[in-house]
């Protein structure tokens, strides 16, 4: 009798907690992309918007069909485009979050960024706190951006706790701070840096920190891989990401596949 099971090895199902898919640089093969992650396993991607304008055309990619790729969707402000961002935006986005309650899954990208020399810091932390905190009114889990502030970021969720946690996206802070944020009910994004050998410290964090606290992430169409540079970055590349933490952590791509998948879940599923 012939055992299917062996013929059809299966495809560990893999969850991208972090590309911008509605950026245009989709736009000419946004379908085909979505056709190759099915195919690739990747079955379930989450899309954070960065700017008010852009709320409308994020939400256009939700989809929960359980024959294509689930598209999960957040709401936010990113810190990288705080010029484009105006006070009432935040409360167009209490409206969005109350109109769109059923879809959407968490506030972001949200955070600060303080690797950008002209950017007003205190903007920055007006816009994050404000974000914490519809958050936390809203019960959403928050999707983090952080460049040289995990200690300003962990002040203020230390303070304002969203109950939902969150994600910490492209997480290359300290194994310390990876801990805090652990404590605080957050998991931690790895994606296309640990496919650098000179990404010792991230690389070495993803090896060691327990399995329960990591995601998945492309950031897709940015960050690309090792071996991919100059190319635009996919979310079909996921499994490159995948492979890698495996051999990192001397794990099976099965085990790491299914732990980051529940991982990935448990913050945004509803
Ligand atoms: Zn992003």
């Amino acid at each position: 009798m012939t055992n299917f099971m062996n013929i059809m090895p299966p495809i560990p199902e893999l969850f991208d907690s972090h590309c911008h898919l509605d950026f245009p640089e989709f736009d000419h093969d946004r379908d085909e992309t979505l056709e190759q992650c099915w195919l690739a396993g990747v079955r379930s991607i989450c899309i954070p918007a960065t700017e008010a304008r852009y709320w409308s055309r994020v939400l256009k990619q939700v989809n929960y069909s359980p024959d294509s790729v689930r598209r999960f969707v957040s709401l936010g402000l990113h810190p990288y485009f705080l010029k484009s961002h105006r006070p009432q935006h935040l409360d167009e986005l209490k409206v969005f979050l109350k109109r769109h309650s059923e879809t959407v899954c968490a506030v972001g990208e949200i955070g600060l960024d303080f690797s950008l020399t002209d950017s007003d810091r205190q903007q920055q932390h007006y816009y994050f706190i404000r974000q914490l905190e519809l958050a936390d009114q809203f019960k959403l889990p928050v999707i983090l951006h952080c460049r040289k502030a995990h200690d300003e970021i962990l002040k203020e969720i230390r303070q304002i706790k969203p109950e939902r946690g969150g994600i910490v996206h492209a997480f290359s802070g300290s194994e310390q701070q990876a801990q805090q944020y652990i404590e605080l009910g957050f998991k931690l994004g790895f994606g296309g840096t640990i496919t650098y050998q000179r990404a010792r410290k991230t690389r070495q964090l993803a090896a060691s920190l327990p399995l329960s606290s990591i995601v998945l992430e492309t950031d897709a169409p940015d960050m690309p891989m090792s071996g991919y540079q100059g190319q635009r970055n996919t979310p079909t590349l996921l499994p490159v990401v995948l492979e890698h933490l495996a051999q990192l952590r001397s794990s099976s791509t099965k085990e790491i596949a299914q732990a980051t998948t529940e991982n990935a879940l448990s913050i945004l599923a509803k």
